[in-house]
């Protein structure tokens, strides 16, 4: 099997030869047909995250078809075709565990972050924690890839908005593409924030049925009963409670932020709330598949082979794609 390694944080990844595993007890051995790059794969190269282990394969949004099941697996099966995402394995036993939290459990493992992920031709994951992602449902393998984070995070991103039928997106790159979809065939209004200038982003969002497309500074024509920040930069919070309703919320959906500049108490007063969204649970998986499924959601893919993980990484830093990167090994 081929693998794409970081050796240590800040090196350029480099193609590896390594021995097929055999799955352990409760594992199952994927071969990855397509895995997305997303931007918690550039904090894990930067060396921004505590959870990361170095060395290791990046990548957590896996689809992959099971070559090989270890013992005590009944399902998924030989053949079938499973999504992998960030949540690794969770312990189980933990206070967050036992209360329905899973996606805040204290002793978690992270796809490619604390396991070796999806920057591969072939992955080991644990069967319990595998997404079923149908062939009939999913024919083409980088069309799914997204769904499995830029889409699951989103998508608990906009639970944690509420119902509101406003919503705000800041930074439309692939969880805001995707959210987008889900939030107007839900009858919902979106406005999209991007970067000053960049008309590109916007006429992007507009077309994915945005009502309104802007730079992060500018104000919406109408007060947002909700706002989910998906770009790293802290400035964006004071912006986003701005554009808020009383009562209204803002969502930050990332791991990863630069810090949260000083802001005037009154941004926050008359009950604003203030969140941000840790991983996600199995069950936000599965509803979000469905979500996706019945908005009949497209993902806007940029392929890129295996070998070329880190022109992927470059391009998705750069802000030079619409939409996602995958890797199609
Ligand atoms: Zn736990
Ligand atoms: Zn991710």
């Amino acid at each position: 099997m081929k693998v794409m390694l970081l050796s240590r944080p800040g090196q350029p990844l480099s193609l590896v030869e390594r021995t097929l595993p055999a799955p352990a007890a409760g594992e199952v051995l994927l071969r990855v047909a397509a895995c997305g790059v997303c931007r918690t794969d550039l904090h894990v190269l930067d060396g921004e995250l505590p959870q990361a282990h170095y060395p290791i394969v990046p990548g957590h949004e896996i689809v992959g078809t099971v070559e090989a099941v270890g013992e005590g697996v009944a399902s998924p099966r030989v053949g079938e075709q499973v999504g992998v995402p960030w949540l690794g394995e969770t312990c189980g036993t933990c206070f967050y565990c036992r209360h329905d939290q899973e996606n805040l459990c204290d002793n978690p493992v992270f796809t490619g972050c604390s396991r070796d992920g999806g920057y591969a031709t072939h992955v080991l994951a644990k069967a319990a924690f595998c997404l079923a992602l149908p062939k009939a449902l999913y024919p083409d393998a980088a069309q799914a890839a997204p769904l499995l984070c830029a889409g699951l995070i989103g998508g608990r991103a906009l639970s944690l908005a509420g119902d509101g039928e406003r919503i705000g997106l800041y930074g439309f790159g692939a969880a805001a593409h995707l959210l987008i979809q889900v939030a107007t065939s839900q009858g919902r209004q979106v406005c999209a924030f991007t970067r000053e200038g960049d008309a590109e982003a916007q006429a992007f969002a507009l077309s994915l049925g945005a009502t309104w497309a802007g730079a992060s500074t500018q104000r919406p024509p109408f007060e947002l009963d909700a706002a989910i920040i998906f770009a790293p930069s802290g400035e964006l919070v004071p912006l986003a409670l701005r554009a808020v309703r009383k009562g209204g919320s803002v969502v930050c959906g990332g791991i990863h932020m630069s810090d949260i500049p000083g802001f005037p108490y009154r941004l926050l007063w008359e009950e604003r709330r203030l969140v941000s969204v840790a991983n996600l649970t199995r069950h936000d998986g599965h509803a979000f598949l469905a979500a996706a499924a019945s908005a009949k959601v497209v993902s806007h893919v940029r392929r890129y082979a295996l070998e070329q993980a880190n022109e992927a990484l470059d391009d998705l830093r750069r802000g030079a794609l619409q939409g996602a990167a995958v890797l199609i090994p």
